[in-house]
């Protein structure tokens, strides 16, 4: 009997390994996740937005990957003395082989009010609420149940998704003023990053010319200003400074959910932290967002999508080299390079190599990149669709809103 592969997460990291070992014809495979489609998280930001419709960016896991096995439930337990693991509606799974690639969660660094009051943007509910706040708070200021400062956005965090939501909120304030006129004109962004410079992780070049271009979309950036607290209608820097809003997002940090972090030794960032081979014991393996596998100066891997593919192929060679009495070598990460856009026709794109891409030809790379990567031909060729007529008709993508 072939020995059984559980994989539990349907993301980047999970559905990658899955069908590199399904391609592999080796093993009995079954991929464990709450949600029955795999989520393109680089793209919900256009969702929360109303850039995209939510089905653009998910896509049905049972169709992604032919002869897989799909249970859908949330892990609650997971048991490596006994092999087994059990799902919140009391079903016991048994594996021979484990896969932990369960991603990440926003992470509030406990300061005060985050969790109350800022929306995430994780999973496609969260995105789909901040959408509802952004567009219904226009209707309730018109009606006189909000202040008109309701129609100010503070986004936190200064990294490619706060650089992203901010720049698509200000181009969204814009076409506000076809159907808002009165009101989109005191609509207003502002991203607040604590550090000294946006995009940390890129070349001070790229971060000063992000900063710019989201200012010349109308965007404000306060940059070294932290957040001290936060309340339901403002933002109370460290600086003592009060910014008001009728939306927060935050944008400023993830980690591994801390449920898991009892199964090992973990970080600050509750990574599960594994070895060379990504092993946590000898039958778990942990992927992507959860790992914590030091690269290249010592410093742990990024939590990005290509991490987790690469470690989702490498654990499917190494089950596959376990089963035939083999070993592979440790696993080594190949830098693809960093992107990030900025609004409609900018992005800036940082290769491993030294190239660097700015303005129109990085957003055409970057939209090249990632209407490659979005599962399922249909979800292609809508994104591409949608893309398109929103660029024709600037200011009308999917609206529709409930009032809260
Ligand atoms: C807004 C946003 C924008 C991003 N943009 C980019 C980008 O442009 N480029 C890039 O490279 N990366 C980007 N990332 C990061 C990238 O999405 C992650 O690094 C990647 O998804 C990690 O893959 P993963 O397999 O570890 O986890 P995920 O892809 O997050 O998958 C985890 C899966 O586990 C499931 N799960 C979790 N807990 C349980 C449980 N207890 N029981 C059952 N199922 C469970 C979840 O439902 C999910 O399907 C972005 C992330 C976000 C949130």
């Amino acid at each position: 009997m072939k020995p059984r592969v559980v994989i539990v997460g349907a993301g980047f990291g999970g559905l990658t390994c899955a069908r590199s070992l399904i391609d592999g014809g080796a093993t009995d495979v079954t991929v464990v996740d709450r949600h029955p489609y795999q989520l393109f998280a680089p793209l919900l930001y256009q969702v929360a937005t109303g850039g995209l419709p939510e089905d653009d960016i998910a896509y049905p896991v049972r169709a992604a990957i032919p002869g897989l096995k799909f249970v859908r439930g949330e892990v609650v337990n997971v048991n490596p003395e006994r092999h087994s693991l059990r799902l919140a509606d009391g079903t016991v799974i048994e594996w021979e082989y484990l896969v932990l690639a369960m991603g990440s969660v926003g992470a509030t660094f406990g300061i005060p009010g985050v969790a109350e009051h800022a929306l995430q943007m994780k999973d496609i509910s969260q995105a789909r609420a901040i959408k509802n706040r952004l567009l219904s708070t226009y209707e309730q200021v018109e009606m006189g149940h909000k202040p008109k400062e309701a129609l100010r956005v503070v986004v936190v965090g200064g990294g490619p998704t706060g650089v992203e939501v901010t720049g698509a909120v200000a181009e969204l304030q814009k076409q506000m003023v076809r159907e808002f006129p009165d009101l989109a004109p005191l609509a207003h962004v502002t991203l607040v990053e604590a550090g000294p410079r946006l995009l940390p992780s890129f070349s001070e070049k790229s971060s000063a010319r992000a900063k710019k271009a989201l200012e010349a979309l109308g965007a404000d950036v306060r940059v070294s200003a932290a957040v001290d607290r936060m309340y339901a209608t403002d933002v109370h820097l460290t600086s003592g400074e009060v910014l008001p809003a009728g939306t927060i997002i935050w944008g400023a940090g993830v980690a591994a959910p801390e449920q898991w972090t009892s199964l090992g030794m973990s970080d600050r960032a509750n990574r599960l932290i594994v070895d060379d081979r990504l092993h946590l014991t000898p039958d778990v393996w942990v992927i992507g967002d959860m790992a914590h596998v030091t690269g290249p100066e010592d410093r742990p891997l990024p939590m990005v999508a290509s991490v987790a593919m690469q470690q989702g192929r490498y654990v499917a060679a190494s089950i596959g080299a376990a089963l035939s009495g083999g070993e592979v070598a440790p696993f080594r990460y190949k830098d693809k390079g960093q992107m990030a856009t900025i609004g409609r026709r900018l992005a800036v794109v940082e290769m491993p190599n030294g190239m660097r891409l700015h303005g129109t030809p990085a957003w055409l790379a970057w939209l090249a990149l990632h209407v490659f990567y979005l599962a399922g031909g249909r979800n292609r060729v809508s994104v591409i669709a949608d893309w398109f007529w929103n660029y024709l008709a600037w200011g009308t993508g999917p609206r529709r809103t409930v009032l809260e």
